[in-house]
């Protein structure tokens, strides 16, 4: 490969004492290489050839690669500046990081372990921690699944099942956006299945946990759901998608003012404690559901 005349100088990445050329795409960067050669051994085995024109070696970063000089650039920020990938590392820069020091591209083991443990940061792990609801869920778990971060993949499911519409048939919800042609575009045909399978599961399990009016240890309490249940769960839930939301429809029924209602201090306190369990038992099935293995919480 010749070095092209049109080559952009990289801006950002000119050093005065740089040593080497790296040209990605159409821009090059004049480097101080210890760094790069000692956090990836697969930089430092790109051949190096004379450049005549600055007369100091220069690398090709190989095009099948796909990596952008923006890619580029966002990794060199993290090489020489030592930024930390913290919380302050947006979900773009982090997958950027995450992409482009993959063992499939640069591979920079180090770097890439940090941009995935700031991913494994952003995104919820727990039942309790559902309610952090991320942005862009569908990249996210497209992502999650591809370089494989555990931990994060089961919150991403029932996130992108239950709140993506991904139903083929049904009619638009009015309080919620319609799929995206960009939704339904980065999940893979596998990934689209999993998750629609996912929610037949989900509603398959919660239908009857619903439609069952609940009871209490005392009678006076359970004439209390029995008056209740309808207007105050069913109703809202049909009108609210309720049915394919379980966890989030279970915290409504908890959070529900049922001492106004008339049920008993003691009732409250079991019945709350119950439906609790009640969301355990959907966040714990779907590591069946989703063929998940240990390791996913
Ligand atoms: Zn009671």
């Amino acid at each position: 490969m010749s070095i092209m005349h049109s080559d952009v100088v990289g801006r950002k990445y000119w050093s005065d004492d740089g040593t080497l050329l790296v040209h990605v795409q159409q821009s090059v960067y004049k480097l101080k290489p210890d760094c790069l050669d000692q956090l990836s051994s697969r930089f430092a085995s790109f051949p190096r050839t004379p450049d005549s024109q600055h007369g100091l070696p220069s690398v090709i970063i190989p095009t099948e690669l796909e990596i952008t000089s923006d890619d580029f650039e966002t990794l060199l920020d993290y090489v020489y500046h030592g930024i930390p990938l913290d919380s302050q590392t947006s979900f773009a820069q982090a997958v950027t990081v995450l992409k482009t020091s993959s063992t499939t591209k640069l591979d920079f083991p180090s770097i890439n372990a940090l941009a995935r443990q700031r991913l494994l940061d952003i995104f919820p792990k727990q039942l309790d921690d559902l309610v952090q609801y991320p942005d862009a869920p569908d990249e996210a778990l497209s992502l999650a699944v591809q370089y494989d971060l555990h931990p994060i993949q089961k919150a991403l499911y029932y996130r992108v099942a239950t709140h993506l519409h991904l139903e083929d048939d049904d009619a638009p919800d009015e309080n919620d956006t319609p799929p995206s042609e960009t939704t339904i575009a980065r999940l893979s045909p596998d990934l689209l299945k999993k998750c629609k399978d996912l929610l037949d599961d989900l509603i398959g399990h919660f239908t009857p946990i619903l439609f069952t009016v609940a009871t209490a240890g005392h009678m006076v309490c359970t004439d209390v759901f029995a008056e209740a249940w309808m207007p105050l769960v069913i109703q809202p839930a049909l009108e609210n998608n309720g049915l394919c939301k379980p966890i989030e429809t279970l915290q409504t029924i908890i959070d529900l003012d049922w001492k106004v209602q008339g049920l008993c201090e003691e009732c409250v306190k079991d019945k709350r404690e119950e439906w609790k369990g009640e969301q355990q038992v959907v966040w714990n099935k779907m590591d069946g559901w989703l063929g998940l293995g240990n390791g996913t919480q």
